[in-house]
């Protein structure tokens, strides 16, 4: 039996209610889709240390039926911001302030930015 290691990546976003930062942790499937299967409120300095953040992911993203929602406002999507930071979101408002340098602007295409292709 072979196991091969997962491919998961921790992505740094941020709660847009209350503007703490959260990791999201994403895992590669075998059809090369990225499912967010995990969220956790974690503080921005313990991140840094721990690396997260530090990768992008490519290809298309789902969310897995076990997806959490944020773990402060339970928002159980997400958007990505011009200014390239992630940040939870509603699936209701389509006009988002971004908690991170916080710029407001329409949502087009939820969460098409993060993939940078494919459209869920
Ligand atoms: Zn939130
Ligand atoms: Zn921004």
């Amino acid at each position: 039996m072979i196991s091969r290691s997962p491919n998961v990546v921790i992505v740094m976003a941020r709660c847009s209610r209350s503007r703490n930062t959260f990791g999201i942790r994403f895992e590669e499937k075998d059809n090369g889709q990225w499912l967010a299967d995990w969220a956790f409120a974690i503080k921005e300095t313990k991140a840094r240390k721990e690396g997260y953040g530090r990768s992008e992911i490519a290809g298309a993203i789902g969310f897995d039926l076990a997806y959490p929602g944020c773990p402060y406002c339970r928002a159980t999507s997400l958007f990505k911001c011009s200014c390239g930071q992630v940040a939870c979101w509603d699936r209701e408002r389509n006009t988002v302030t971004c908690p991170w340098c916080g710029s407001t602007g329409e949502l087009s295409g939820s969460f098409r930015s993060l993939s940078g292709g494919s459209d869920l």
